[in-house]
């Protein structure tokens, strides 16, 4: 039987990322000579409305579809996943805190970044306003029903009064909250019909992975398409705009990587930094040329267990929960990405609405997918939700090769050291009872 959490195999000679690299190459080349020899005529805007624009509109929409059932089947299990274990309750408790306060402390740092250094803004507010009416069409149809909503009715809102609606307006923190409580009811109901529907959701989150890695297989041809419809319109400013972008990723990448893990370590897992970086490196290799955190999930549990001392039990829970709902470098990257993405179209957000992004990286990274590139459905749906032109997905994917290599890196450093400081609680309390029992 074929692995369904392995990612992709490539299916020419080169490999996909490679192949996206291409397509960013050929797509930004051929639009930059396009905007300096021919930038106003016909046939150009033709090309791009017929031709560009359309393929890289059929790619959104295949990752659109996969949307609400990757996202329903993936919190339903993990939050299974938790509960199921009865004797590692405690430890599911501790797991489930670790995964939302570290992961939150990574978005904020991302968001700390982007709103600071700003590299989305630049652009002439006429050329981000157009790009946005051009643009922004679906979004808008998809999101009209937002409208002129309080906050206190935005909080509202994350309770679906029908989820079938909600799923079918795109409404995902509504249907996050749907299949957390399924999550939660399936688990403490022990049935034999919750227990083959837990194993139905396991089947529809293998096949929503099958066909990510189809869709995946496309990216190319879109990036390709994209990139030659923008730097068709805006020239050689767009690719300066997004060297901004990646700059900001990879260094507030870093800074949870290296500031925020080592001081974890030290203060709750009585582990020096060093020593966990070394015991790591296996993972973290593989994490950084696999780009999924599933396919290097035996090397993590292997590595956890053996280099880093972690009790087995412990190791296990922690690592195999983490590979799917604990993703501190795609947190960080989705906050950075929609912000920078609301920069560059020119997307006023509130403050209020940024809490509402916070949350939403926060869930969208538990519900994203362990393989490479599983965060993009979601990021193209949070655009939808704040009416940021989907299509900007387009343009970070051409770069999408190496902010997934290093934010896969912290996503399993994250497993690690979660497991490293969840298994050292667990060590101390042990000794307590002992001591009391003596
Ligand atoms: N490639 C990431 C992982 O497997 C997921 C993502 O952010 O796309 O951890």
């Amino acid at each position: 039987m074929t692995d369904p959490h392995a990612p992709p195999a490539p299916r020419s000679g080169l490999s996909l990322h490679t192949r996206m690299l291409l397509g960013f190459i050929v797509g930004a080349g051929a639009g930059l000579l396009a905007n300096w020899f021919v930038g106003e005529a016909g046939w150009l805007d033709g090309l791009i409305h017929y031709v560009t624009d359309p393929i890289g509109q059929l790619f959104l929409r295949l990752l659109f579809m996969l949307v609400i059932p990757l996202v329903f089947s993936a919190l339903v299990l993990g939050v299974v996943e938790i509960g199921d274990a009865k004797s590692l309750g405690r430890i599911g408790g501790k797991t489930l805190v670790w995964i939302l306060v570290v992961t939150a402390f990574a978005v904020l740092i991302g968001m700390v970044c982007v709103n600071v250094l700003q590299p989305g803004t630049g652009l002439s507010q006429d050329v981000g306003q157009s790009l946005l009416a051009a643009g922004s069409e679906r979004a808008v149809e998809v999101a009209s029903k937002r409208e002129g909503v309080s906050g206190l009715q935005i909080l509202l809102n994350i309770v679906p009064k029908n989820p079938v609606e909600a799923a079918a307006r795109g409404d995902l923190i509504a249907v996050m909250f749907f299949a957390l409580m399924f999550g939660i009811a399936a688990t403490v109901l022990q049935t034999d019909g919750t227990r083959s529907f837990v194993s139905t959701v396991q089947g529809i989150y293998d096949i929503c992975l099958k066909l990510i890695g189809w869709v995946i297989e496309l990216a190319p041809y879109a990036v390709a398409a994209l990139l030659f419809s923008i730097t068709a319109k805006l020239g050689f400013d767009v690719l300066v705009q997004l060297a901004r972008y990646v700059g900001t990723v990879i260094l507030a990448l870093a800074i949870h990587f290296f500031v925020v893990f080592p001081l974890l370590l030290k203060v709750f897992g009585g582990m020096s930094p060093k020593a966990f970086f070394k015991g790591a490196e296996p993972a973290l290799l593989t994490a950084f040329s696999t780009s999924s955190s599933s396919a290097t999930l035996p090397t993590t549990l292997k590595v956890t267990e053996e280099a880093l001392g972690v009790p087995r039990r412990v190791a296990r829970f922690v690592c195999t929960l983490g590979a799917t709902a604990n993703m501190n470098g795609t947190a960080l990257f989705e906050g950075i990405t929609v912000l920078f993405l609301a920069q560059f179209f020119g997307v006023d957000l509130s403050l209020v609405q940024q809490v509402m992004i916070l949350v939403m990286c926060i869930l969208g990274s538990v519900g994203a997918a362990g393989v490479p590139g599983g965060s993009l459905p979601v990021i193209a749906m949070i655009l939808v939700m704040f009416k940021i032109p989907p299509e900007g997905i387009g343009l970070i994917l051409g770069v999408d090769r190496l902010l997934d290599m290093c934010r896969t890196v912290v996503n399993v450093g994250g497993d690690m050291a979660g497991s490293v400081v969840i298994g050292r609680s667990e060590a101390v309390a042990e000794a307590r009872r002992t001591q009391r029992v003596a």
